[in-house]
């Protein structure tokens, strides 16, 4: 191994960037790998993320993905306890097979995507800002963090430092240019209130695109994230561009900024 890449190795390791995935299961949708103690990421083929909790009593599913045949059946193979299934939010790569569960729990101002995206049959369970599920030895709060979908939640396991964000904050890419548009200063403050959670002790963040970063994101993403929303409401952000891709869902000519790690794709008409 060249010296300049084991330097870069180990300043990985030391800021807590680099997270050692071992693989436990493989199909043609997907794999799942261990990231920590009871916890598992699934990454399906077409890049989009899952995970696993486990706590004594039951488990937690966030998300249900694309492409993922049997799912209930490929997650049992992780756990064998009840299983609770939250969605992040109500986009069809998050809540993609959701139809394969009973119930599920989302914050209710995602219910506006239900219908044109996703139609549920199961039960549903809202779940509200500074809720806590408890999985027996292990609480997962949930934190409601609106912009990128009004109905936006981060899950955070405070005992493990760690927090599960859905595209709440992007996975190096936020795009809050899908309608209903939220204001930027909506996005400002979900970004604050995540710092605050990470001065309090959150110091991992799993997004909701996992195989494009393999990594948790730390305070300095988030900072980043702030910056650069509040730059765009004052008018003072770096130059934009336009983005490539068009989105059916959003507006005609997205635009994107950047500052460091951190990519805003917005809508220019709808900044305020
Ligand atoms: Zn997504
Ligand atoms: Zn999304």
């Amino acid at each position: 191994m060249k010296r300049k890449t084991l330097t870069l190795m180990v300043v990985l390791v030391l800021s807590g960037w680099f997270v050692s995935a071992q693989s436990v299961f493989k199909n043609n949708d997907l794999e799942i790998s261990k990231l920590e103690d009871k916890m598992w990421v699934i990454e399906t083929t077409d890049n989009t993320t899952m995970y696993i909790i486990e706590g004594n009593e039951k488990a937690m599913l966030i998300d249900t993905g694309t492409k993922c045949e049997k799912l209930k059946e490929v997650v049992h193979k992780i756990t064998q306890k009840p299983l609770v299934v939250i969605i992040t939010h109500i986009h069809g790569d998050h809540s993609g097979n959701m139809n394969q569960f009973d119930e599920v729990y989302f914050h209710a101002a995602d219910t506006v995507l239900l219908n044109s995206f996703n139609p549920y049959k199961g039960k549903i369970n809202f779940v509200a800002d500074g809720q806590v599920i408890d999985l027996g030895g292990k609480k997962i709060e949930v934190s409601h963090m609106p912009a990128h979908t009004p109905g936006s939640i981060v899950l955070l396991d405070k005992q493990a430092g760690s927090c599960y964000s859905g595209d709440a904050f992007g996975s190096g890419q936020v795009w809050l240019q899908l309608r209903p548009y939220a204001p930027m200063q909506t996005y400002v403050n979900s970004c604050k209130k995540m710092e605050r959670l990470m001065d309090e002790g959150i110091t991992k963040i799993y997004c909701g695109h996992y195989p494009y970063v393999k990594m948790a994101f730390n305070k300095a993403y988030i900072t980043e994230m702030r910056t650069l929303a509040e730059a765009l409401v004052n008018g003072t952000a770096p130059e934009a561009e336009p983005h490539p891709q068009k989105v059916s869902i959003g507006c005609e000519n997205p635009m994107m900024v950047t500052l460091g790690g951190a990519t805003i794709v917005y809508d220019p008409e709808h900044l305020k």
